[in-house]
């Protein structure tokens, strides 16, 4: 699309961590700014590993220009009956991009994650809605923060006619009322933990598939213990949510949650490479592997060198009957955010909504307000 003074134009440049992927989009000026979409429903959580992913629709007719040597043919593709579109997704680093029409048509929803190149102008993004609450089953992350940048998110659940839902959205019901998502359960207040019990992660298409058990006595009553387990509650993990740039652009979305769990509590046993299923590794630095599904791309552990016995696994992928943040599980650190000045970088007002949404969501429910992750 040619830039001329009665039709004016801006380009956008993307780029997923292992830059393979690299591609612009040229829009009119009059279809900015770019309305952010939360979405929560449970085909975004499982295909990104996130609690929650970052969408727009583009204008139809705006496809993706690649930038050589990048290409298409670089990307994986991935739908299922139950999707009204394509899920596209690096094959190299598993960063999502977006979705484009079944049809045919050039139609595209984008992730917004992965716009360095243009991440500080002004008038491109606005935050506009959280998209389907209700099926987090606890809010999610909606119930954190309710407006950026001085807008107030609307709340838009199943069924109703924006153009982000009908195009992502769940087959899955809404079953929970408007009290549970604003309030939803307190983990503090119900009986011990089953020490048997097991949580299932599941990536979207079931190819990446395990259970995290509970703390052993072993490892409660272990050194390493001080170090991975709160004083607040020896049965569940710590949890924290990452605003860095690498966590970013692997997976595609403004923020990702990782709960950290020793690898002997994952059964079926995690083989020493971390290739669950059908995953995939990016080495993202020399001493970090991060391991994603091969066919829906959804994000599942982060791996260093410095604590080889402690995987971080993606908390989109958790099935806690609770909830989306597995406060039966997780003891999430409220007080502070992983690398918040990448965060503040790339979308301030996102950053500190988020920040200052989990400092009052924590306190409220009991989680710690500090921990350090070596
Ligand atoms: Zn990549
Ligand atoms: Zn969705
Ligand atoms: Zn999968």
């Amino acid at each position: 699309m040619a830039s001329s003074d009665s039709h004016p134009t801006k380009t956008l440049t993307a780029s997923c961590h292992c830059r393979n992927i690299q591609f612009s989009i040229t829009l009119p000026k009059s279809s900015l700014p770019l309305k952010i979409h939360i979405c929560h429903c449970t085909i975004c959580r499982y295909v990104h590993g996130a609690p929650c992913c970052f969408h727009t629709p583009l204008p139809d007719g705006v496809d993706l220009d690649f930038i050589a040597p990048s290409s298409k043919d670089k990307l994986t593709s991935y739908t299922h009956p139950s999707f009204r579109s394509r899920k596209w997704f690096c094959s190299t680093c598993g960063c999502h991009i977006g979705d484009s029409s079944l049809t045919g048509e050039v139609s595209w929803t984008i992730s917004t994650a992965i716009y360095d190149a243009n991440r500080e102008e002004e008038g491109i993004w606005k935050f506009n809605s959280h998209i389907c609450p209700g099926s987090t089953g606890d809010g999610g992350l909606s119930g954190v923060f309710g407006s950026v940048d001085g807008v107030e998110l609307k709340m838009w659940d199943l069924d109703l006619p924006v153009a982000d839902s009908t195009k992502t959205a769940s087959s899955a019901p809404a079953t929970v009322t408007e009290k549970a998502v604003s309030q939803g359960s307190n983990a503090n207040a119900d009986i011990p933990a089953d020490p048997n019990e097991k949580l299932l992660a599941q990536c979207h298409c079931g190819d990446v598939s395990f259970h995290i058990s509970r703390p052993s006595p072993d490892f409660i009553t272990s050194p390493a213990s001080s170090t991975w387990l709160s004083p607040l509650d020896k049965t569940r993990w710590l949890a924290s949510l990452d605003l860095c740039d690498d966590c970013r652009l692997v997976t595609g979305t403004n923020v990702i949650g990782w709960m950290f769990v020793p690898v002997d509590h994952i059964t079926p046993a995690v083989p020493s490479n971390l290739l669950v299923g059908s995953s995939k590794a990016y080495h993202s630095t020399e001493d970090v592997v991060r391991t994603f599904c091969g066919t829906c791309g959804a994000t599942v552990f982060y791996w260093c060198k410095e604590r080889p016995e402690i995987v971080d696994v993606a908390t989109g992928l958790l099935r806690a009957p609770e909830g989306v943040m597995a406060e039966k599980w997780a003891v999430w650190r409220s007080g502070r955010l992983a690398w918040p000045e990448n965060g503040l970088r790339y979308h301030e007002g996102f950053a500190r909504a988020l920040m200052d949404g989990m400092k009052v969501w924590g306190k409220e429910r009991g989680h710690a307000d500090e921990f350090v992750v070596p």
